[in-house]
């Protein structure tokens, strides 16, 4: 059955912690300095932000849009720790692609129509 740390708190009270075999918890054992000290490090590492991209365009249409979802917005997403504010993130951004892909769509059949329609009247 494991045992509580032997150790005290900054406010005078016992650690809660389950101890380990030297009778401390991993963050009181004197044994685990140096391995709790890289474990410091390496959490330091970990919530370094990763580098955010750029961009210099203006959106003005569709496909400004959607390299800008794709180019920029997607690999910063993607790049972020995985989180569930992350994932709603990304199937926002995906959200707001498939919408710009359907009104691109809609632009060129409404463009081809108008075409037809013109052709017509050229040659009435
Ligand atoms: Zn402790």
């Amino acid at each position: 059955m494991p045992t509580q740390c032997k150790s005290k708190t900054r406010t005078g009270a016992r650690c809660a912690a389950y101890a380990t075999q030297d009778g401390f918890c991993f963050t009181h054992s004197p044994a685990k300095s140096r391995e709790r000290a890289q474990a410091h490090k390496r959490g330091g590492r970990n919530r370094i932000a990763p580098k955010v991209g750029t961009w210099n365009k203006r959106i003005t249409t569709i496909a400004d849009a959607l390299d800008c979802l794709n180019d920029l917005v997607l690999p910063d997403l993607i790049a972020l720790e995985n989180t569930v504010p992350r994932a709603r993130a990304i199937i926002a951004a995906i959200e707001s692609a498939i919408k710009a892909i359907d009104a691109g769509e809609i632009e060129r059949r409404v463009t081809a129509l108008e075409q037809i329609l013109k052709n017509r009247e050229v040659q009435q």
